[in-house]
Formats: C-alpha cells, structure tokens, sequence
C-alpha cells in the first residue's frame, strides 16, 4: 500500500486478525478501495477513523444447547457481531451453517456496515448465526434451537439496538420461531426488532423476492449505463439454487433472459433450452430436496458434481448466488473465456479477491455484492417502516421503492467510482461512497 497511514491499519489488522482470514480479505479490499483519496483526507489518521472503523462494536460468542428428538443433549455455538452503528442501529443477517466462525461473522458483519452505508437508509451493520447444521433436522428440532438461541440473542437486540434478519439456512419459518421466543421473554410486540417475518404478523411483501429482483435492479442499470444493452436475450448462469438464486433467476427471466444453470452445495444442472424454474421452486422451495432431481424430470438437462464447475459454461452474465469464495481464478477464467460482459454477486463475497482482479482486467464488469443484493436489507428497512407507522403497502408499493433504492445505489456507487479516479470500477465505488458517509458520521460522534 502506498499510504503509510493504510499500511499502519492493514499491520495491525494483519498482526490482530491473522487467523480470521474472510475478515481480513475484507479489510484489504476497504483499504485498496481508499489508496487514491486517503491523501485528501488527512481528519481520517486524525480521529483514528479506520483504526476505529476495522474493529467492532462488539463481539458476542455464546453457547446454544437444545434436545434433539431423540432427547440427547446438542450444544451448538452462537455469534452476534455488532459492527458498527454510527448511522444506525445495527442490522444484519442470522446464518445456521456448520461453516459458521468468528472470522466469517466479522467479515460478514463489516460488510453489512459496508452495505448498509449504500442503501441511503439509516442502518449500521452486525451479523450473527451459529454453526448449527439445518440440514435433516425436524421442525421441532428446529424450533428447539431456535427458542434456545433466541434466549441468548434477546438480551443483544432490539428496534433501536440491533434487528437480525434471515441469511443461509434461516428463512421467516426460523425468524419467527426467534421471534416468538424473543416475545415471550421481552414482554414487548417490538415488531421492528427482527426482519424476513411472515405477513401475518408484520413481514412485508417483496421481502421474500427482494434480494434477488434488487440484483436484478442493479444489473439492468449496469447493462444500461456501461454496456448500452440489457438482459434481453442474453444467457446467465446463476449459482445456487435458494432465496436469492431464485427470485435472480425468476426476474432475469421476466426481463428476457435464458438461464442456463443452476446449483446446489452437491453439484450444478445445465438446461439449453433455459432452467424451468416452476421445477426449480418445486424442489428447492416447496419441499427441501436436491437439484440433482432436475435432470431426472426435464428432458434434455444433465446433473453435472461439483458446485464451481457451473463456471465453464460459456454465459453473457454470471451471478453467483450460493456461498463465499466459490469463484477463484481457475473459475474466473473460464467465465472470461466464455465471453462474460458482467458478474453481479447475489452472494456475500462470492469471489476471491484474484478472480476479482482477473474479471475487472479482461473488462467483466463486477458488481459488488454490497450494492447489488443491497435489495434485501433495503426492504427490510421497509418493513420496519410499516411496523413503525402500523401499515402495509402493496407489492407494488414496495417493489417500486426497492427499484428507486437499487437505481440510486447504482449512482452512488458508479459517481464514487469517478471520485476514486477508477470509473466503472464500482468494488472501489460502493467501498468510498459508504466509507464517506459512515466516517464523516463517526467524526461527527466523536472518540467512542
Ligand atoms: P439459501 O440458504 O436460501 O440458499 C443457499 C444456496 O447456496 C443453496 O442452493 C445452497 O445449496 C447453496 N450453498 C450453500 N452453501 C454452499 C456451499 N458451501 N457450497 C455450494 N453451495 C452452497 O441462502 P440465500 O439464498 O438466502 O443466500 C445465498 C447468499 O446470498 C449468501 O451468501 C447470503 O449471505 C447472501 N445474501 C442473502 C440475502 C437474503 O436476503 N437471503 C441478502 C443478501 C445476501 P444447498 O441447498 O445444497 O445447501
């Protein structure tokens, strides 16, 4: 690093945090992303702003026992990271994964500060989840973790504090088990403490839909302005087959686009006359099955193992939409190699830092994640909205919203971008713009 000033954080992060390397890929990305301006700033090594800024709030570990259905005690470990609140209460995502560690929640909480900087709403940033394996377990099962852990995470949350949502493996059937038990120990119906709630009892329409159409949103604004063209007619791989992959998959369609493959962790389905995403819900939303089935029930789709070989099918736009890191330079070249003009990552971190330079180098436009699934943490502020103001409105209502928000995010991002003398690198653009804003916030807070 040129700046003597990043140099000193990116030590001392590098001495602190050595052994939490998804953090630390974070943190370097957020440097890089200020070499060309940090010059002009001279207040930021003044008030320690990064010294400040790369550390957090605080950082919750705490212990989630519960009864499996055979009545044998399960101990699982539970993570709230609350990163940063200098424009907002923190907010982000639970996630119920046996990847989950301490590095991965503080990388995904700093990116949520990062994010939730972007959506022009005023939120901080904090992450949580547990390292607790959804996968086969029953509903009570289920429901037992969740009140268990819930009895921890209430002391930690609130409207005003801190408000979780759904991420990997929590959805509104595990919110609202959250919920329930958050209630019942708080005495207190604080709807806007957590988001991704079920309508019935203040969820918001678009929730559900609204990460993958924000990507979407972001996308077309994309095409438009950098590449003069849409997704009209073009062919998209998207990787994944959840929440996100989905609702990408289903609005990429309605603005014309074929989609090639999807995946799941076990391996991916490659279908040339486009995914027939009424069999892709069927499976993967309407009963907890594996893609795998696809081929066996859609004439002319193979199964192919291995989740990251979904990259070497040649495609116009990539949006991977499954896990962290899943994209690394052998599989960043081959998106090259097939002609890719953009990447949008649906995912949090779906790419390596190298395959990040390897795609913005052979001029693949990549959209970082932190703007481009903006879309979800930006309707649940929407939701809070209503709880706050005791209304609903309609689908359109919030889908018009969301599509203003991404519209704006992109501005934001690509204007940033030109400030940070790298136009169209918009990794660079989303860092800046939100850096601006949460530091000058934090100045103005003071040393705390
Ligand atoms: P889901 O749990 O609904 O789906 C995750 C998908 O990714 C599944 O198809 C899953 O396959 C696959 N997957 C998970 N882990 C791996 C792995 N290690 N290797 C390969 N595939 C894997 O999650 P979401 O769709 O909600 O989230 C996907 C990504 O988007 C995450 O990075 C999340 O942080 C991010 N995100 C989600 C938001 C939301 O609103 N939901 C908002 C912003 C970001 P399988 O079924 O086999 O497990």
């Amino acid at each position: 690093m040129r700046s003597p000033y990043l140099q000193s954080v990116f030590n001392t992060i590098d001495k602190r945090s050595h052994e939490q390397p998804e953090f630390h890929q974070s943190v370097i990305e957020l440097l890089g992303s200020l070499e060309n301006v940090v010059d002009q700033h001279p207040e930021w090594e003044h008030y320690g702003v990064l010294e400040r800024f790369v550390e957090p709030d605080r950082s919750v570990v705490f212990r989630v026992p519960w009864v499996d259905d055979k009545g044998k005690v399960q101990v699982n470990r539970g993570y709230r990271v609350q990163f940063n609140n200098a424009i907002g209460p923190y907010k982000g995502g639970l996630r119920f994964h046996p990847s989950v560690n301490l590095s991965i929640m503080k990388c995904l909480a700093f990116e949520m500060v990062l994010k939730n900087g972007l959506t022009t709403l005023p939120l901080g940033g904090g992450k949580g989840g547990s390292n607790f394996d959804p996968k086969g377990k029953s509903e009570d099962e289920i429901m037992r973790f969740c009140h268990s852990f819930a009895i921890e995470l209430q002391r930690h949350i609130g409207g005003h504090i801190d408000i979780p949502a759904g991420d990997i493996g929590v959805s509104s059937r595990e919110i609202g088990f959250i919920y329930g038990m958050f209630k019942r120990l708080t005495r207190e119906f604080d709807a806007a403490a957590l988001t991704g709630k079920h309508l019935s009892y203040g969820g918001s329409l678009v929730r559900t839909e609204a990460t993958g159409y924000g990507i979407c949103y972001f996308t077309e604004e994309v095409l438009r302005e950098m590449k003069k063209t849409s997704f009209d007619g073009k062919n998209v791989v998207i990787s994944g087959s959840g929440n996100v992959a989905i609702y990408t998959a289903l609005k990429a369609q309605e603005l014309g686009a074929k989609i090639l493959a999807m995946s799941d962790s076990n391996g991916f389905v490659y279908d040339p006359n486009g995914i027939n995403m009424e069999v892709i819900r069927d499976l993967k939303e309407r009963s907890r099955r594996r893609i795998k089935e696809y081929a066996d029930l859609v004439p002319g789709s193979t199964f192919t193992e291995g989740f990251r070989d979904i990259w070497s099918i040649p495609c116009d736009i990539a949006i991977p939409c499954a896990t962290q890191n899943e994209i690394d330079v052998p599989q960043a070249q081959k998106i090259i190699e097939g002609g890719c003009i953009a990447l949008s990552q649906g995912a949090n971190m779906p790419c390596t830092l190298a395959a990040s330079h390897l795609l913005q180098d052979a001029g693949v436009v990549v959209s970082p994640d932190k703007a481009a699934n903006a879309g979800g943490v930006s309707t649940s502020a929407l939701e809070m909205t209503q709880n706050s103001m005791r209304l609903s409105w309609t689908f359109e209502e919030v889908d018009q919203r969301l599509h203003g928000i991404m519209k704006n995010i992109f501005k934001e991002v690509y204007d940033a971008s030109e400030i940070a003398k790298q136009p169209g690198n918009l990794i660079t653009g989303a860092n800046l713009a939100s850096f601006l804003k949460i530091s000058d916030a934090m100045i103005h807070q003071g040393i705390v």
